[in-house]
């Protein structure tokens, strides 16, 4: 099989479908002495220029920020910019910190992201925009952006998932990696295990759209799962070699987006569901429920029961439904911009029974709910919403919202035709929430 780390850097011909993929990141390297050797890295990648911004939060910046600069200092020009907190805990991606980030990485040659997700996909953004090459040093195993070319972040109260130049480096530090909080790595782990439902997702909206799908994104990242997916008892005794399986799985999570040059393989009607609960968090102004990865380890529990359902469907029957007023009824003032992109799909959607042969394949692919929760509960991941404080209302609510929250189709439209969405929670709503 193909090594994609050859493939680094390069545009190569795919031995999967045939077309040309590809991979702009130019280096990947994982070490224990990640810290260490960030000179040696940039220098050997190499990176052009002597100035650089090195973006943190106040975390971040203790964890490995301060240590990074005193490692750079010797041969760059170093600008340290720690990101505060504003009204919430934590610092999330958000529209509000692009400002900031912009004005101090003007003068620089490269940014160096210290973080996780939000920081990583901050700075990625900016440097997207700017034209700045973009080095990642991860501080959590706590999701797949760190090698995706697509970057995250809420504008307005809307969680955009936009598509960016991918990190021209990322590295990682396993050591301070495996010492990350535990909630953190398990949100990575839970993450990952999207990968074949998302995958499952995109050859659905492909069967209805026509759009291409390659079964290269999911071979990459199927291969490097068998290393900790079933070793969740070393991942919370926090074994090094199991965490850095762990994040060698997203580094692979991140190329197949990457490779597919759209999140499709990483991210389906799972993170739908998480998004739709962070996007209800916004409007309510409350906090988000819990870290991305845990929320889409529960949005994985209830596509693998819709995935069964689905299976089980043997005369198709669609039901109808007023999406006009659905959607009105679901988001209010809101429902403009979710009526337009639901249009973007609609007639699509509207072909499913003819290619019901095609489709029905597809819903067997991912794992069973059975063996999905016993991977979560081995690692200690959440597996009823109640342990993230979504209770039965909400859950109906961001399932069945969820679908219209973006213009690509997944199994939620499937299920939701044929009246299965709400007849599965409905049915298996005692062991969800
Ligand atoms: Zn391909
Ligand atoms: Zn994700």
């Amino acid at each position: 099989m193909l090594n994609i780390y050859d493939c680094l850097g390069k545009t190569f011909q795919c031995p999967d479908c045939g077309q040309n993929h590809t991979l702009p990141i130019k280096k990947v390297t994982s070490s224990d002495k990640g810290i260490e050797s960030i000179v040696s890295f940039l220098q050997s990648i190499p990176i052009e220029g002597k100035s650089l911004l090195l973006l943190c939060d106040e975390n971040t910046c203790q964890i490995a920020g301060n240590q990074l600069e005193t490692e750079l200092k010797a041969e760059y020009k170093v600008e340290k910019l720690v990101l505060k907190t504003h009204g919430y805990s934590k610092v999330y991606a958000e529209e509000y910190y692009f400002p900031e980030i912009r004005t101090h990485s003007a003068d620089k040659d490269f940014i160096v992201t210290v973080g996780t997700g939000s920081v990583t996909d901050m700075g990625k953004f900016v440097g997207n925009e700017t034209g700045k090459p973009v080095i990642a040093f991860p501080t959590a195993p706590s999701m797949n952006a760190y090698t995706s070319g697509v970057a995250a972040y809420l504008a307005n109260g809307i969680k955009m998932t936009t598509g960016v130049k991918p990190c021209t480096g990322v590295l990682i530090d396993t050591r301070i990696n495996s010492q990350a909080p535990m909630i953190l790595i398990q949100s990575g782990f839970a993450d990952s295990l999207a990968k074949a439902f998302a995958n499952a997702d995109w050859k659905i909206n492909a069967i209805l759209t026509g759009e291409h799908y390659c079964t290269l994104p999911l071979k990459i990242t199927t291969a490097s799962e068998a290393h900790y997916k079933t070793h969740g008892d070393k991942i919370q005794a926090r074994d090094e070699a199991t965490i850095a399986s762990l994040m060698e799985g997203l580094t692979m999570g991140g190329f197949s987006m990457v490779l597919a040059g759209k999140s499709a393989p990483a991210s389906g009607g799972e993170h739908l569901i998480s998004h739709s609960l962070d996007m209800y968090a916004h409007r309510n102004n409350r906090e988000v429920y819990s870290y991305h990865g845990l929320q889409v380890g529960l949005g994985v529990l209830f596509s693998a029961l819709l995935f069964e359902r689905l299976q089980n469907v043997s005369t198709p029957l669609r039901r109808t439904i007023d999406y006009d007023a659905t959607i009105t009824e679901l988001f209010g003032d809101e429902s403009p911009k979710f009526k337009k992109a639901f249009a973007n799909k609609k007639d699509n959607i509207d072909t499913f029974l003819n290619h019901w042969d095609e489709l029905k394949p597809v819903f067997s692919r991912p794992p069973s709910y059975q063996e999905i929760l016993g991977y979560l509960q081995k690692t200690g991941c959440p597996t009823r919403f109640s342990e993230i404080d979504v209770d039965e209302a909400l859950i109906g609510f961001v399932t069945q919202s969820a679908r219209y929250i973006r213009d690509r189709i997944t199994l939620l439209d499937i299920a939701d035709e044929l009246g299965v969405l709400e007849e599965t929670f409905q049915a298996t709503k005692s062991f969800l929430v």
